[in-house]
């Protein structure tokens, strides 16, 4: 048997006609960018994450940015503000903090979820520190109640990058509305994937919903004047089809997810390998499957040798990367374990039991 990582193409097959239906629509409408599809999908997606706005961006990294951007132009962010991120995570976090000349303050993830632990977060509090930003690692929400406590004692913004965690709840609600702002990304391999880049940020705060309504679009909320000095990162009209048509089936296909993980779970009995903790608060959407081997490389070639395709998220930490020399110094022991013994089995809303079985005895059978 033959188990691809994840299967991009059979997922998008479910919905081929759909597709095609919208791309004719959309090219006969002879509009391509920013235009009623954005509007509309801009709609369903705040009402999916139960917040009042929804702006649809370039990507999720770009969200990300936005965010902080849109924060800096309403004067509750400036530049050199220190702002907390997991250590644990990928690297666009980090990225957003330094593109906008902010300095990533590193706190490492609970041992338990693998999201920054909020026990962590208050001895990493300075009198610079503005913000938290807490990723929800692998689509599980990272301990929000914990985090937000600690926010709001320091009158910290909180804001969520739930680029991996489309459609999960936290005691009740939705991943998106969980902060003062969050990102989405809506790559093709997310939960919730375009057939390109898309992204999209939600808040409920009408004010932010304006400042980054105008970044988005050059920082123009009337054509040719320009408020802001904002830039290019829009949506366009055949990824907020796509997503429309997608978003329907998340529920179901995060449903479908659940059923595989609760299979590996379940079935996965090998004391070499530790299996993933969900959260009995949380409705975990299984973005992937993340377990922890001493002997990874090998695991990772006996499961190939067996047709089962696996990846790892992540090889390096962001603190131990090239494009951040500054920080290569810093020691994150527990960040760095995760780094050299993660490793993600294959999962996806289209994968057969008889697959699921294969990978679980493939497993169960590594010595
Ligand atoms: C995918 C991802 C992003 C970036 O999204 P893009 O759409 O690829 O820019 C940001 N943060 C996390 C945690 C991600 O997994």
């Amino acid at each position: 048997m033959k188990i691809p990582f994840l299967d991009l193409t059979k997922i998008n097959k479910q919905y081929e006609s759909s597709f095609k239906a919208a791309y004719e629509e959309v090219v006969q409408s002879g509009h391509f960018i920013l235009g009623n599809r954005v509007q509309a999908f801009e709609k369903d997606y705040a009402a999916f994450c139960q917040t009042k706005h929804c702006i649809g961006v370039s990507n999720g990294l770009d969200a990300l940015k936005l965010i902080l951007k849109g924060y800096k132009e309403l004067g509750q962010l400036a530049v050199g503000d220190e702002i907390i991120v997991p250590s644990n995570t990928f690297i666009a976090t980090l990225l957003s903090v330094t593109a906008n000349k902010m300095v990533p303050i590193l706190v490492e993830p609970d041992e338990k979820t693998y999201c920054i632990s909020a026990a962590l977060i208050e001895q990493s509090i300075t009198p610079k520190t503005r913000a938290i930003v807490a990723v929800h690692l692998y689509g599980q929400i990272a301990e929000m109640n914990a985090i937000y406590t600690v926010a709001q004692k320091h009158g910290l913004l909180v804001i969520e990058d739930a680029a991996q965690s489309h459609g999960a709840i936290y005691h009740g609600k939705r991943s998106g509305g969980l902060g003062d702002a969050a990102a989405h990304s809506f790559y093709p391999a997310k939960n919730l994937g375009a057939l390109g880049d898309a992204g999209a940020v939600t808040t409920n705060n009408n004010k932010l919903t304006e400042v980054i309504t105008a970044l988005r679009n050059y920082g123009s909320q009337k054509k040719y004047e320009h408020l802001y000095s904002g830039e290019n990162n829009r949506m366009d009209e055949l990824q907020a089809a796509m997503l429309s048509i997608k978003l329907k089936h998340l529920e179901q296909d995060n449903e479908l997810r659940r059923t595989v993980a609760n299979k590996y779970l379940s079935g996965i009995k090998n004391s070499a390998v530790k299996l993933p903790v969900a959260n009995d608060q949380n409705e975990h959407v299984w973005h992937l499957f993340v377990v922890r081997i001493k002997e990874r490389e090998r695991f990772k070639q006996y499961l190939l040798q067996q047709g089962i395709e696996t990846l790892i998220h992540y090889p390096i930490a962001p603190h131990k990367q090239v494009a951040y020399k500054e920080l290569n110094h810093l020691s994150l022991p527990i960040t760095e374990a995760l780094h050299r013994e993660v490793i993600s089995l294959p999962i996806s809303p289209v994968m057969t039991m008889e697959e699921v079985e294969y990978v679980i005895k493939a497993v169960n059978a590594f010595t």
